[in-house]
């Protein structure tokens, strides 16, 4: 993994988010690791040894640079520059005192407009040290970038915390979205997150969708936002344009 960086093994997958009409509305960045012996490695797997290795900074860096720097391009042209990427921040990237830095020189340097970069955290990132949450994703916000909380429902969501929280998205885990036709307490949990995420003013997007039926429950109960397998998996970039450009 210390050799995967300078030896260009990582490689930035692109996963569309499309909205109730069908249109792309962004996608999320995901991390995938070429690996010359082992193949594509999930990171899953690299990334807690990441995380513990301290490996995820310089990582966690190179996986902001490179979303911005797509989004760079991506704006240059008009069909595609409402896009937005998320990107997945680790924990130990986030506690990193020049993470609010990092990301102010990510947007100078790539010169996008900083409302089309997208952070995901998670909920236990965030309520390990509420307090330091807090003004950093207060100092990030005044950049003009936005937050989406990874994984809701599955952390210990503080309610109390939340509002507290600048945060523009819930994402609904896809452990609740997998059986919400079949499941009549995964439908209420589903069901309870998009109706707090619209009394809080807060957008709502589920992920792992991946049968129509799912999608039209999401529908029916005010979920407007969707990613998953029914639309596109994880792709390389020039896989992602060409769905962009309606080829494929
Ligand atoms: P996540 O952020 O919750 O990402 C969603 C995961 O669900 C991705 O797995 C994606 O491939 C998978 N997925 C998407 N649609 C479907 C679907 O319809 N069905 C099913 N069954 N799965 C679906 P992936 O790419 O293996 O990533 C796993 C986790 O690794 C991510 O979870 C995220 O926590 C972490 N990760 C990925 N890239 C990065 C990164 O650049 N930095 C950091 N810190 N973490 C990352
Ligand atoms: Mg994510
Ligand atoms: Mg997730």
């Amino acid at each position: 993994l210390r050799v995967a960086l300078p030896h260009h093994e990582l490689v930035l997958y692109y996963q569309l988010q499309v909205d109730s009409s069908g249109q792309f509305i962004g996608a999320e960045a995901l991390l995938r690791w070429s690996h010359p012996q082992l193949g594509m490695v999930s990171p899953a797997q690299f990334i807690p040894v990441a995380e513990e290795t301290g490996l995820i900074l310089p990582i966690g860096h190179w996986v902001l640079e490179t979303a911005c720097a797509q989004l760079a391009s991506w704006e240059a042209e008009p069909r595609l520059r409402h896009l937005s990427i998320a990107v997945n921040v680790s924990a130990r990237q986030f506690r990193e005192p020049g993470f609010v830095a990092q990301v102010h020189d990510a947007l100078k340097r790539s010169g996008i407009r900083p409302e089309v970069l997208k952070l995901e955290l998670t909920e236990s990132l965030v309520l390990d040290n509420v307090e330091d949450s807090i003004r950093k994703m207060k100092e990030l916000k005044k950049l003009g970038v936005k937050f989406s909380m990874d994984d809701f429902g599955t952390g210990y969501s503080s309610l109390a915390y939340l509002t507290r929280l600048p945060i523009d998205q819930l994402k609904i885990d896809q452990s609740f979205v997998r059986d919400i036709t079949t499941d009549p307490n995964d439908a209420a949990i589903v069901h309870a997150i998009i109706s707090m995420s619209r009394s809080l003013g807060m957008e709502v997007i589920a992920e792992g969708v991946e049968t129509e039926a799912q999608r039209a429950f999401l529908e029916l109960h005010g979920c407007l936002a969707y990613q998953g397998y029914l639309y596109a998996k994880p792709l390389p970039i020039a896989d992602v344009e060409r769905k962009l450009s309606g080829l494929q």
